[in-house]
């Protein structure tokens, strides 16, 4: 994960330090924003490698915010995973609808956290002068 781009859209403050400590321990540089438009705006400027995604967001939910990153060239190809606390059925559908790759179950898995989301962002960059 070193070098990778997360960007992470979430307003609870301990689900965000959590997250991003994980992801930060893993060596990924971790973008932040408690709202969606502000999540938007640092999506088309820094190009992350994915994107994970609260729903349950004040003024523009998650839901809305996937669609409009889905609909613009700039941000249409980064992978999108929602996190969601309240896992119903039809959820993942709904989310693949919206443009997500998948889902999150809040609270967040530490022990699976990270390979997870390695997992949504396909095969990993190896570093250039990485020897076997
Ligand atoms: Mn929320």
């Amino acid at each position: 994960m070193n070098n990778r781009i997360v960007l992470l859209i979430e307003d609870n403050a301990m689900n965000m330090e959590l997250a991003s400590d994980l992801l930060e321990t893993a060596g990924c540089h971790v973008l932040k924003a408690d709202r969606a438009k502000e999540g938007i705006a640092l999506a088309v400027a820094q190009q992350p490698d994915i994107i994970l995604m609260d729903l349950a967001l004040p003024g523009m939910d998650g839901w809305e915010a996937t669609r409009r990153l889905k609909q613009d060239v700039r941000t249409a190809w980064i992978p999108v995973v929602a996190l969601t606390a309240s896992v119903m059925r039809g959820d993942d559908n709904r989310a693949r609808s919206a443009g997500c790759c998948g889902y999150i179950a809040k609270p967040i898995d530490t022990r699976h956290f990270v390979k997870t989301v390695a997992g949504f962002m396909g095969r990993e960059r190896k570093p250039v002068n990485e020897t076997a």
